[in-house]
């Protein structure tokens, strides 16, 4: 494939280096240091402090929800959420093959089984068509929900994830699982900032997860959030994410068996010194992605862009190359030439611990598993 060369020139070019360039690093560009100070000259490091307070304030904002919990990181978020909604252990949760294993894990920490639908080929997240299909065969609407013909389990959820920041489709998906009464739960780890029909991620769930992991489009070392419109929810996030303490002023009760899942006052600060720049990164990102857009079309490599009616953050661009080999080459001569690229992850239900599981006959996902490669995405 003859362009290869040239996709490591231009990306060379885009970043101004010959030195190594990774897939994604921080960029520490504006109050991160003053805060952090600020937090070691008040001592307040750990679990409790200002900027946790402001930064479920700057969440809320930013995602346009009424309640956000700050935590320790985006799996906990998930593995709470679900939690909140009432998924129980023997249940099961809807979701795509297609993803980080965080999804599916937060799931297994519930107690709880994964069954893994297809995506869309234009999204990379959950398709509503998967999800009514799968229905029409296997669901059981009865009074307290909706149970799986096959298992005679109780699909007590259904958790979409956006990949790499692209939103899926949100109205068709939620419209199912409401006239199935499954609750929708959002995976939003990559997608912070991007918006679906100008609403952005994280608000259209029950409850919404996001991460602030070391690779995110924002970092705090690491971090996350549950954001939902439910305050009643929202507070009892906090709560059971706090160790599930009834405030007293100087007695510990607990009457729940809650976590110690708290973000440090350290994270957040460095947090809520990124979240201000979040606007910055989105068009430094939507401009690079902009580039790569023309340089790839005039090359004859499909570069994945946003569908219509969204907004993506493009935390994390990528490429669908034409088959397995042609992928292949791609990894290898890219990540050679010190340009790091990577596959789409394994899909779940190679993994050892989720090969059981249900699942549908996954064309869309297995098309995109051979081709999908993630190349350079950081801010310039
Ligand atoms: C990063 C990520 C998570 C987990 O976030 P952590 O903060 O690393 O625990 C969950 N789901 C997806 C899809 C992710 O990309």
């Amino acid at each position: 494939m003859k362009a290869i060369n040239e996709t490591i020139s231009f990306i060379k070019e885009q970043y101004n280096t010959e030195n190594f360039i990774p897939l994604h690093v921080p960029h520490f560009g504006g109050n991160e240091k003053k805060y952090l100070l600020e937090t070691i000259d008040s001592t307040f490091v750990s679990s409790v402090g200002a900027y946790v307070d402001q930064f479920e304030m700057m969440m809320q904002n930013i995602t346009g929800t009424k309640k956000a919990v700050a935590v320790v990181n985006g799996t906990a978020a998930i593995q709470v959420s679900l939690r909140l909604i009432g998924v129980k252990a023997g249940d099961e949760v809807l979701t795509q093959a297609l993803t980080f294993v965080a999804t599916a894990n937060a799931i297994a920490y519930q107690n709880a089984t994964p069954v893994f639908l297809d995506v869309d080929l234009d999204t990379m997240g959950l398709s509503p068509d998967a999800v009514a299909l799968f229905l029409q065969e296997f669901g059981d609407l009865r009074e307290d929900g909706c149970y799986n013909k096959k298992t005679g389990k109780r699909i007590s959820a259904c958790l979409p994830m956006h990949t790499f920041g692209f939103p899926v489709h949100l109205d068709e998906l939620i419209e199912i699982c409401n006239s199935w009464k499954i609750p929708v739960l959002e995976d939003a780890a990559e997608s912070l900032g991007s918006k679906y029909k100008g609403k952005p991620t994280g608000s259209f769930g029950k409850l919404s997860a996001f991460s602030f992991n070391g690779n995110k489009i924002v970092t705090c070392g690491g971090g996350g959030a549950i954001v939902t419109n439910d305050s009643e929810l929202g507070e009892k996030g906090k709560y059971l994410t706090t160790t599930a303490k009834i405030p007293h002023l100087y007695e510990y009760v607990h009457d729940e068996m809650g976590y110690n899942f708290r973000m440090p006052n350290l994270n957040a600060a460095l947090a809520c010194a990124q979240l201000e720049q979040l606007d910055d990164f989105l068009t430094n990102k939507r401009r690079l992605a902009t580039e790569y857009k023309s340089f790839f079309a005039s090359n004859g490599i499909k570069f994945r862009t946003e569908t219509p009616n969204t907004e993506a953050n493009y935390w994390l661009m990528c490429v669908e190359l034409e088959n397995k080999i042609e992928r292949d080459l791609f990894l290898k001569s890219t990540n050679e030439n010190s340009v790091m690229t990577r596959p789409i992850w394994q899909l779940m239900y190679r993994l050892p611990m989720y090969v059981d599981c249900q699942r549908d006959r996954q064309i869309n996902a297995e098309f995109l598993e051979e081709r999908i490669v993630n190349i350079p995405s950081s801010v310039r």
